[in-house]
Formats: structure tokens, C-alpha cells, sequence
């Protein structure tokens, strides 16, 4: 099987993995209180015009445009509107009213005159500014019509999108159940985090920060026992993964004698769509379907493992999950050193943005190779070098791609 691009490899687990559709039992209400992290299942609508009424955006004073042309301008002010009241007056030529934020127009006036351009002296108000029809009131249904559609389904909620399903009452909200991943570790030499290790072995890492990873992608991971090297063992573990909605395996993908994924895939009647991606850290990876659920072979290497399932694996959650927009959050920032690199294969190396807004500097973090945890944990980003491309010289920029 031939090795894919990073982007052909994208692309295969996008084919692959179709978005799943709202049926009825892939989705279930929440409260708003629960929503954030979930993905709505259901179109939005706006159950009212937003702002519901011509809202005065500023402190001042409700006028006509046509009266304070020539400012500064003497008005008379006949009354009050507060947020929270309806507006009882009628402003007529020569009138003033004064307003609070929030609070509706009263009829006849057309703009507000912010109370730091004003001076009011008894029953008058002086207007120090002129200004045009519309200024500082926000229209009844400017911002959404009543009916509008102003979420569709497929949106991650985050605050922002709570806000919104909070303005319009919606007290819960149909979003899609979270698949179920299952993360099987694989190896002699790893043990469970719990027990004490002998001199030779090590702690299962990947178990845990795949299922972090997955938590966040808004998954529900299910870490299964460690499977040995061992062909009927992994294979039953397998069975077991396949229960869930997507497969996870670390390790056993590269070409050692005892690496045993694909032979178990191959065992259980499996399609492959790949096998070999051009990615560093992560060049073994296999992707497919058993028992039709997609599955990942991810390297064992903690790193690979954490950067495969980042860029691929997230992918498919993605879409299990139904996120409609499941970009990666590629940016660019500027290299703070010179970067070279072998350019055959897409890189994805720990590295560190430093910096506030506008003076935003990405460097590489020392590591020593995709077993360094202890480097990664220090990384917010990885600096992806692109496959097509030998060097950069400081100051010049690059892609990044934040953790
Ligand atoms: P493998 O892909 O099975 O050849 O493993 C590659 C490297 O990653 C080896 O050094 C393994 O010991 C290590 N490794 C494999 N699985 C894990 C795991 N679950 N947690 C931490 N390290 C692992
Ligand atoms: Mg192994």
C-alpha cells in the first residue's frame, strides 16, 4: 500500500468517515447548563426579533437629527426612559428625551447624543454634537429577524453560541450523543499507571493522553486492559474496541517482529484505507474498519501517538460526533530561529509560542525524539514544516498548529 500525503490522508478519513446524520437515537436533549463541549443536533431560530425593540446603545439623550444639525442646540427635555420600561413619550421638534443603554427609542426621536456631548442645565439640555438618523440606537431585528435560522446544526457550543441559545430561551437544546472510543494500549513492555513498574518496563502514557484527547473532542474514552503481544489476545481486545463507536490501538504498527496490528485487522476480515502516512513524528499509522467501525492503529511512541491521533484520529471523532467544521486550527507565526528540515515528509514538531498579540514567536522545544514527554509537556503548539519546503530563516513565517 502506497504511503499517503499528510492531506491525501485527510481526505481518505474525511471519504471514509461520513457525518453522522441527527436520527433520533444519536441525539438527546441537555440542559444549557451541560451544553457547553456538546454539538447541537437541531437548526436554531430566532423566536423574536434581536434587539426585540430599537435599542439606544449609549447614555445621552433621544433627538432628532434634524434638530440638532446646527449644534450646539438648546433642547427641552420632557421626560425619562429607563432600561427595563417601555418608552412613554413622543419626541417632537425641539424635544429631548433622556435614555439609559438598553432602553427603547421613544417614537419621533432618530439618534442618541451620548451624555458626554451634553450639558443639562434645569428642564434643557444643550447638544454639543450633530449627528445622523440611526446613530446609537441599534434597529428592532438588526441583529436577528424574528424566524431567522441563527445556529445550524453541527456547531460545537462554546460560550459564545450558549449566549445566543440563552438570548432565544432555549432552556435545553437536541445535541448529538458523544461516541464511545475505545483506547487499546498495546505492548509487553507497558504496564498499568497503578502498578509499579519493573526495571524494563513502562507506565501506559498513551492510554491517558488519548483519552484527554478524545475527552476534548468531545468523546467518551474507554480505556481497555493492556493487550500483550500477543496475536488472540490483542484480537480479543480488538473485539472488544469494536464495540464502541471508534478503535484506538498504540503501538504495534511498525515493522518489529511482534507488531502484530495489522495482522489482527487482517485476521478479523478488516478493510485498510492506509497503512503509511508521510508525517513525522507518526510514519506507520494505519486507518480502517472492522465490524464497521473506523479504527486507528496509532505508533506507540508517545508523541507519534499524541500527534497522529491530533491530526487523524480527531478527525473521524469529529464527524462521529457531528461537527460540521472540523478544520484544523492551522495559524502562522514567526520563527524565532533558523529551521531546516529533511523535506519529503510533513513534520509536526513541540514547539512553543511565545508572546502577546502582534509579537506572536514560534521556536522548536529541544526534545529528544518522539519518546520525550517531558519536552512535549513544555510545547503549546506544534511547528509544522511543510513537505514541500527545505528551510526558513529566522523571522520569516511558519505554520503552527496550537496543542
Ligand atoms: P511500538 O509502536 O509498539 O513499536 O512502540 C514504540 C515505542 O513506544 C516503544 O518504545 C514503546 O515502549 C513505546 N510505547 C508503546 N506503547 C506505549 C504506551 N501505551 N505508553 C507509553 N509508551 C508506549
Ligand atoms: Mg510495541
Amino acid at each position: 500500500m502506497d504511503a499517503l500525503s499528510f492531506e491525501q490522508a485527510r481526505a481518505v478519513i474525511a471519504a471514509q468517515v461520513p457525518p453522522i446524520s441527527g436520527a433520533a437515537d444519536l441525539v438527546e436533549d441537555v440542559p444549557l447548563e451541560l451544553a457547553a463541549g456538546r454539538t447541537l443536533a437541531e437548526d436554531i431560530v430566532a423566536d423574536r426579533d434581536y434587539p426585540p425593540f430599537r435599542r439606544s446603545a449609549r447614555d445621552g439623550f433621544a433627538v432628532r437629527s434634524v434638530d440638532i444639525a446646527a449644534a450646539p442646540t438648546r433642547l427641552s427635555v420632557i421626560g425619562e426612559t429607563r432600561a427595563g420600561e417601555p418608552s412613554r413619550y413622543r419626541v417632537e421638534a425641539g424635544e429631548a428625551v433622556e435614555i439609559m443603554t438598553g432602553a427603547p427609542g421613544p417614537q419621533g426621536a432618530d439618534c442618541v447624543v451620548m451624555v458626554e456631548y451634553t450639558c443639562r442645565t434645569g428642564d434643557d439640555v444643550v447638544i454639543e454634537q450633530s449627528l445622523p438618523p440611526g446613530k446609537n440606537f441599534v434597529a428592532q431585528g438588526s441583529e436577528s429577524a424574528a424566524g431567522a435560522t441563527v445556529l445550524h446544526a453541527g456547531v460545537r457550543l462554546d460560550y459564545s453560541q450558549i449566549a445566543l441559545l440563552a438570548s432565544v430561551g432555549r432552556c435545553s437544546i437536541s445535541v448529538f450523543r458523544q461516541p464511545r472510543v475505545a483506547i487499546l494500549s498495546t505492548g509487553d513492555e507497558v504496564v498499568d499507571i497503578g502498578q509499579a513498574p519493573k526495571p524494563f518496563q513502562i507506565r501506559n502514557s498513551n492510554a491517558h493522553s488519548l483519552a484527554a484527547q478524545v475527552r476534548r473532542r468531545g468523546g467518551i474514552p474507554e480505556i481497555l486492559p493492556i493487550a500483550p503481544d500477543r496475536l488472540q489476545q490483542t484480537r480479543e481486545l480488538v473485539e472488544v474496541g469494536l464495540q464502541a463507536d471508534m478503535l484506538l490501538l498504540s503501538g504495534g504498527v511498525s515493522m518489529g517482529k511482534y507488531d502484530l496490528v495489522e495482522d489482527v485487522f487482517a485476521d478479523l476480515g478488516s478493510e485498510l484505507f492506509f497503512t503509511k502516512v508521510l508525517i513525522q513524528p507518526g510514519k506507520p499509522l494505519v486507518f480502517g474498519r472492522a465490524a464497521d467501525k473506523p479504527f486507528f492503529g496509532l505508533p506507540g511512541n508517545p508523541i507519534s501517538t499524541m500527534v497522529t491521533f491530533e491530526i487523524f484520529g480527531s478527525l473521524a471523532l469529529a464527524r462521529l460526533a457531528g461537527v460540521a467544521d472540523a478544520c484544523l486550527p492551522f495559524t502562522e507565526a514567526v520563527l524565532a530561529e533558523d529551521f531546516r528540515h529533511n523535506p519529503s515528509l510533513t513534520r509536526f514538531l513541540p514547539a512553543r509560542l511565545d508572546g502577546e498579540y502582534g509579537r506572536r514567536r514560534v521556536s522548536p522545544v529541544k526534545w529528544q525524539g518522539s519518546g520525550d514527554l517531558a519536552s512535549i509537556a513544555k510545547a503549546n503548539c506544534f511547528l509544522v514544516a511543510g513537505a514541500d519546503r527545505e528551510s526558513w530563516d529566522a523571522g520569516e513565517r511558519i505554520a503552527v498548529l496550537p496543542l
